[in-house]
Formats: C-alpha cells, sequence, structure tokens
C-alpha cells in the first residue's frame, strides 16, 4: 500500500523506538542527488546517508550488478567460497595498498574487527603482557555505537546508562601531536583515528598533523588506523583523506559507500602481519562477504574509480566552499571542510535552519546541534550544486 507521508510517518512514529529525529519527510523514491516524497515533492540531497550514497541514489550500474546477483546467488556463508568475494578483495587491496582484507557489514562492525586486531597484534607479535593493550582515541570521535565503541566515546549521551564500559582505550585532544606522544606507553597497540572527523562537525585537523601522527606511531611501533569508513571512498576530494599527507595507514576502516548506497558492506585492509593474527574460529560474519554484498561493492568501487568521483569531489567541493565562505549572516560562526564535506557551524541551532532548507527542497542534518553538513552525492553536477546554493543563500537572506 502507498502510504501518505502523515501516515507512514505516524507509523514510524507509534512503533519505532525513539533512537533518532528525523526531518518530517518521507521518502518513496530517489535518483542520482533527487529524492521524491509520497506526495510528490522532490528534493536535493544533501546528507547522502551519511555519505553511504557518494554514488548517489540507485546508480544504475550498482543496481544492475545487483539485480545480476540476485538472480544467481546471495548468501553461502563463510563455510563456502563464493565467485564475488574474492574480486572485491582484489579491488580493495589494490585501492589500499594493503595485501589483505577483512570484509564485515556494518562500519561499527569493522571498527570492532580493527580493534580485535591490533589488540591480537599487540599480543602475538609486540609481545604486550595480556589484557594490557591500549588504543589511543581522540576526543569527540565518533566509530559507531556498540558497547565497546561507546566506551571511549568523549560524549556523555552515547555512554550514559550502556555501562559497564570496556576498557583499554586513553582518550587526547584531536589535532594534538604532543599528547599523542605523552599518551604513547610500552603496551600502546595502536592509535584509531578519523582523518577528519564526521559526527563531531567535520573537523578538519590542522596541516600536518595526519602526517606527524603516523610518524609518532611508527617511530613507537604504534599501528595507526585510519577510520575512513565516512572520509573514504571519494567523500574529501581524494580517494582516501589520508591521502591528503600522503600517509599510508597500517590500517583502513571503509565502509558506508562501499556499499553504493544500495546494501551495507564494510571492510579492513591491513597488511598480512596484522591481519594474519586471524585463525579460523577466532572472528567472523554470517553476512560479511556475501556475494550479493560483494557484488554490490565491487560496482561501487567501478564506479568512484572510472567516474573519477573523488576529483569531482576535490573540484565541486572548492567551488562550493568559496560561494559558502561568501555567505555573510551573523548566525554564522565557521565554514570548513575538504571535498563536498562542509560543515557550517553557527552560533545558534541548526535544526531550524535544516528545516527551513528543507522547504527550500534541501535535505540537510545538523550534526552536534549546531553545524549544518553539507555532503551531497558526488556525482552532483555543478549546476545542481548552484541551484543548492542559491537555496542556501535564500535561507540565510530571510533575516
Ligand atoms: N566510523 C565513522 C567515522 C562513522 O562516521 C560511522 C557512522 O557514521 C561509523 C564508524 C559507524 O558506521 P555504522 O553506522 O555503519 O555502524
Amino acid at each position: 500500500t502507498q502510504l501518505t507521508s502523515r501516515e507512514a510517518l505516524r507509523l514510524e512514529e507509534q512503533y519505532g523506538a525513539k533512537n533518532y529525529h528525523p526531518l518530517p519527510v518521507v521518502l518513496v523514491k530517489g535518483e542520482g542527488v533527487w529524492v521524491w516524497d509520497a506526495e510528490g515533492n522532490r528534493y536535493l540531497d544533501m546528507l547522502s546517508a551519511y555519505s553511504a550514497l557518494n554514488q548517489g541514489h540507485r546508480h544504475p550500474r550498482i543496481i544492475q550488478a545487483l539485480k545480476d546477483q540476485a538472480d544467481a546467488i546471495t548468501l553461502t556463508s563463510r563455510a563456502f567460497y563464493n565467485d564475488k568475494l574474492g574480486q572485491l578483495y582484489e579491488r580493495i587491496t589494490r585501492l589500499t595498498h594493503k595485501d589483505m582484507v577483512l570484509p564485515m557489514n556494518t562500519g561499527a562492525e569493522a571498527v570492532e574487527t580493527a580493534i580485535k586486531a591490533v589488540r591480537r597484534y599487540a599480543y602475538d607479535v609486540k609481545g604486550v603482557p595480556t589484557d594490557q593493550a591500549e588504543i589511543i582515541v581522540a576526543e569527540h570521535n565518533f566509530h559507531g555505537r556498540t558497547t565497546t565503541i561507546i566506551s571511549f566515546s568523549s560524549d556523555p549521551e552515547y555512554q550514559r546508562g550502556f555501562g559497564p564500559l570496556t576498557p583499554g582505550f586513553r582518550i587526547i585532544p584531536y589535532g594534538d601531536i604532543e599528547a599523542l606522544k605523552q599518551a604513547i606507553t610500552e603496551n600502546t597497540a595502536a592509535f584509531l583515528v578519523e582523518p577528519i572527523q564526521g559526527e563531531a562537525g567535520i573537523i578538519v585537523p590542522p596541516a600536518g598533523y595526519l602526517r606527524e601522527a603516523y610518524d609518532v606511531c611508527r617511530q613507537h611501533g604504534v599501528l595507526f588506523v585510519a577510520d575512513e569508513i565516512q572520509t573514504g571512498l571519494g567523500r574529501t576530494g581524494q580517494m582516501f583523506a589520508c591521502d591528503w599527507e600522503g600517509v599510508l595507514p597500517d590500517v583502513y576502516i571503509l565502509g558506508k559507500a562501499l556499499g553504493g548506497g544500495v546494501f551495507p558492506v564494510s571492510a579492513v585492509a591491513a597488511n598480512r602481519d596484522i591481519l594474519g593474527v586471524f585463525e579460523p574460529g577466532s572472528h567472523g560474519s554470517t553476512f560479511g562477504g556475501n556475494p550479493l554484498g560483494a557484488a554490490v561493492a565491487i560496482a561501487a568501487l567501478d564506479v568512484i574509480v572510472e567516474e573519477k568521483l573523488p576529483e569531482k569531489s576535490r573540484a565541486l567541493g572548492e567551488k562550493f566552499l568559496g560561494w559558502l565562505r561568501e555567505l555573510k549572516h551573523p548566525a554564522i560562526k565557521e565554514v570548513r571542510g575538504r571535498g563536498l564535506f562542509i560543515g557550517v557551524e553557527l552560533h545558534e541551532m541548526a535544526r531550524p535552519y535544516c528545516e527551513r532548507l528543507k522547504e527550500a527542497g534541501l535535505l540537510c542534518k545538523e550534526t552536534h546541534e549546531n553545524t549544518i553538513r553539507f555532503a551531497p552525492p558526488l556525482v552532483i553536477t555543478e549546476d545542481e550544486l548552484a541551484w543548492a546554493f542559491e537555496q542556501i543563500r535564500g535561507v540565510f537572506a530571510e533575516e
């Protein structure tokens, strides 16, 4: 049955747990950068499902891969091999310059996998005493919502009522090299970091930070683990945000756009000395590496490479950032970002602005109350982006 927006919204509100606060818009169709509600109103998607839709909604090539694979085989489990997973491994290793991959489904699962890998590496390879391994993380990080991952959040709202928490993490200020140096001990397994903090509000670290942090880690035998779930796969104007400083992390964590906006696919990529710590029985996932997800992810990566989405993101991001910086409005505190990964921080709540942008035909979501995130699908054209900017200018001209 085709429900009206009002009916669909009411059902979600009546039966769903209230762990989200969505904008009141009910989407029934998407294509490229555009989405439609049940009444046929069209909106430009400026969130891209938190960067899981870098290739746009229903990219024809990705949908074709999904359909073809659905007609062949969808799930084998890892009890058997399938003919798509190895091809996905090959593509990921080529992009990351790593020689091994471990597939999972959601971002949080891939982060958990990386945590297990670096802990075991610390014990088996580095010789850290049992259960003493430490992982350094940054303040205001966001790596997901599992019990272990929220254990090293610095946001009390992510943790309240969910204890006891998992020990073994040390939080340091983001962008502070001295703090990193001081936090390292002989038990430090890894430094887990977002190359640009996404959920924190598109926080770009000081120039040189990633490079210096990588070098410090290297000097001390600490693994540098980049959570590129949101920043990777073209979003910031490079294939990976670490590329901005020529850093090749020891461990990549990928997700979101790896599934092409169609299917949850995540992965950890690292060299054999690290991912080789897993033997049969030590880790796994019923759905991780399934042929449907693998076929989709292969197409998703091919689209990113062949349509040069990182280059597009860089060129259009520069323009968009320039336009946004020319907005003069007392509510605007700062405009920042890289590629089409842009935050506009306000002196006031961002939600009312997101609601007005929605009325103007742009779907955006506030992050951390004061920041509006602009992250459209990377297949956006310059004309579409210019149209989006006109709507933004209109909203900021209203007062
Ligand atoms: N890591 C980062 C940097 C993210 O931005 C996110 C999601 O926003 C995650 C991990 C968690 O991914 P998922 O929601 O797929 O578990």
